[in-house]
């Protein structure tokens, strides 16, 4: 049975966590005095002397009418990083618990596991890149506090079968993390629905791709309310800066300019992948559901070497485990993408 808290560790259980300013006064008052800002101004024509709101609320409910999700079920983080960080810190004890990776993925569910010293298992993809389910049972053990998941996946670009999540989801009493920052590519469906349903289900999202805003470093995390305090207690208070705040709200209303981007993205990279197919030097252009492809050639380092010198950056994946011949290519603009498309045809000549 699950039971969060069984998960949360003792020392942030007992934790008297900071109080701000911002915290304990709420409400009307005409003279700010209780924060030691700067009550002149800034030299900025802005008045951004007064700290910013601790937990984001205006942003919070333009989200969650957007996700169908309550506001106090969403945590902001300084990008999706923030939020892994303080997932492992909030129920992962140093040298004691660990948690499970799905290689090949994202690399900072691992780095930010060591930083804290924390335990990592990989459990690596099947070669059809799914989750290896008898592997990963046999993996998990008493101490094994998180499972990250990533689907669609980095750098593989598939979504992970809707029905493995739900068996991990419905078998592991620890919490399952799934990534969904290429969701907004996908032809699955959001997880995020299924919160009611699962209280050991942490979806993470971000501002980082299909909203393009990589710059304002913003990351979500939905959760139950219970999970999201125990996260909150643990935040920075002021994680999410002012301007981050304001520029995100002016975006949110424009869903419509972003499903439009999306449209495009998706557009350009299915047809990406049929004139990478017939390169005579590719070997598999695999199925995506995101925002860029994963490659297979005969050559990936000549491949890589010979786009670089074109002044065409692209990312080697060929030292990544069943990845190996491979690299990774984000969709481009339609220009960028004929420009990458001609110099691949010089190549193969
Ligand atoms: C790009 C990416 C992110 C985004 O991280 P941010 O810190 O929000 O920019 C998260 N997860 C995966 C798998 C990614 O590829």
């Amino acid at each position: 049975m699950f039971n969060l808290d069984r998960l949360v560790r003792e020392n942030i259980k007992k934790l008297t966590p900071y109080s701000s300013a911002r915290d304990e006064f709420k409400g009307e008052a005409s003279v700010f005095l209780d924060a030691n800002e700067n009550s002149y101004g800034s030299p900025l024509t802005k008045w951004y002397n007064r700290y910013p709101d601790p937990l984001q609320w205006e942003v919070k409910k333009k989200i969650s009418t957007i996700k169908g999700v309550e506001a106090e079920s969403i945590l902001l983080g300084n990008g999706s990083d923030e939020c892994i960080d303080l997932l492992i810190r909030a129920f992962c004890e140093p040298a004691l618990d660990q948690v499970i990776i799905c290689p090949p993925t994202y690399g900072m569910y691992e780095v930010y596991a060591h930083i804290n010293n924390v335990a990592v298992k990989a459990v690596p993809l099947t070669p059809q890149f799914q989750i290896d389910l008898e592997a990963l049972e046999d993996a998990i053990t008493a101490n094994t506090k998180l499972i990250f998941l990533c689907s669609p996946n980095n750098p593989t670009a598939n979504s992970l079968a809707r029905e493995d999540v739900e068996l991990v989801l419905n078998n592991f009493d620890g919490l399952v993390v799934l990534d969904e920052a290429y969701i907004n590519f996908s032809r699955q469906r959001s997880f995020v629905p299924e919160l009611i349903e699962y209280p050991n289900l942490v979806v993470m999202q971000t501002f980082s791709k299909a909203w393009g805003l990589a710059a304002l470093r913003l990351g979500m995390t939905f959760a139950s309310k219970e999970i999201i305090q125990v996260l909150n207690k643990i935040k920075p208070p002021y994680n999410i800066n002012q301007v981050t705040q304001e520029l995100v709200l002016t975006a949110l209303n424009n869903l419509e300019e972003v499903n439009s981007m999306i449209v495009e993205i998706v557009k350009e990279r299915e047809q990406l992948a049929i004139d990478l197919k017939n390169l005579n030097f590719v070997l598999e252009v695999y199925p995506s559901d995101a925002n860029f492809l994963l490659v297979k050639v005969q050559d990936a380092r000549g491949v890589y070497n010979y786009l670089k010198e074109k002044g065409i950056v692209v990312r080697n994946r060929s030292n990544v485990i069943l990845c190996e011949g491979c690299i990774r290519i984000t969709i481009g603009t339609e220009a960028e993408n004929k420009v990458l498309m001609n110099a691949l045809k010089q190549y193969s000549t």
